[in-house]
């Protein structure tokens, strides 16, 4: 089951961090590492700390946007040292194993780590189905990189390898992957403009609300293409 989740790096300052990173995931049997526009990568100080998860580092897909990052990931969850006002469910590291059971999610599940300084933008954390934040102490809050991934590696593989554990292995339909879901939101928002329901000099929280209740829903390819047929057809009656 380590092999359905992925490790995804955002715009990652220091490549000593993906180096880490690559070993922190290793030591908890995770293999799959996808750095999305890296400032620096390969880089020596990379190969440096991964010591012998070098072969992680080896096979680490490396996109140019989170979009082909996301492609065939049907559940994300993002990382964050600070509890925003985050409209999807906040966990623990230790209840995710419980959070992604209850799912029965079929497909790839996202881990997101945001860059150094700045963490995950606001456009990543709209892409989420569920946030993970480390307890930490008041006075500080921001873990190094490499830590908070070897902290839900660790979390991560004590849920996967306990007898209880299932993730269904795939149902008769295939939820919809990210990238999907992201299309539909776009042609959803447009349609919304269109329609003017929605003003975009004052969009609100709009889009973000709506997202919370689709990835709640988790429509398989059947259903949102039968969303997108909807929008379509408003679509086509207004040109009309
Ligand atoms: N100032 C940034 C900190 C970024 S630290 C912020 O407020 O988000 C770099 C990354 O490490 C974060 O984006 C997150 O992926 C991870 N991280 C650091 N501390 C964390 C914590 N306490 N809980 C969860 N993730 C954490």
């Amino acid at each position: 089951m380590h092999k359905q989740i992925d490790f995804i790096l955002v715009n990652t300052s220091h490549p000593g961090n993906i180096g880490a990173a690559a070993r922190a995931m290793k030591t908890m049997g995770f293999k799959n590492l996808v750095l999305v526009a890296p400032k620096q990568f390969p880089h020596a100080e990379a190969d440096a700390l991964a010591a012998s998860a070098i072969d992680v580092l080896q096979q680490a897909r490396v996109t140019a946007t989170l979009d082909e990052a996301l492609t065939g990931v049907t559940c994300v969850i993002g990382t964050s040292a600070r509890q925003r006002d985050l409209a999807a469910p906040l966990l623990r590291p230790r209840e995710c194993g419980d959070w992604l059971s209850a799912k029965s999610t079929t497909g790839r599940i996202a881990f997101l780590f945001g860059a150094e300084r700045t963490g995950l933008t606001n456009e990543a954390l709209d892409r989420c189905h569920a946030y993970v934040c480390i307890d930490t102490a008041d006075e500080y809050s921001s873990l190094n990189l490499a830590q908070a991934v070897q902290i839900m590696a660790y979390e991560l593989h004590l849920a996967l390898s306990a007898d209880a554990f299932t993730l269904s292995e795939g149902s008769e339909i295939a939820l919809a992957d990210d990238v999907a879901m992201e299309g539909y939101f776009q042609h959803l928002e447009r349609i919304m403009v269109l329609t003017q329901f929605l003003d975009p000099k004052f969009p609100k929280r709009l889009m973000s609300r709506l997202k919370r209740l689709y990835h709640r829903a988790r429509p398989d390819v059947q259903e949102l293409n039968i969303l997108r047929g909807i929008l379509t057809a408003v679509e086509k009656k207004i040109d009309s």
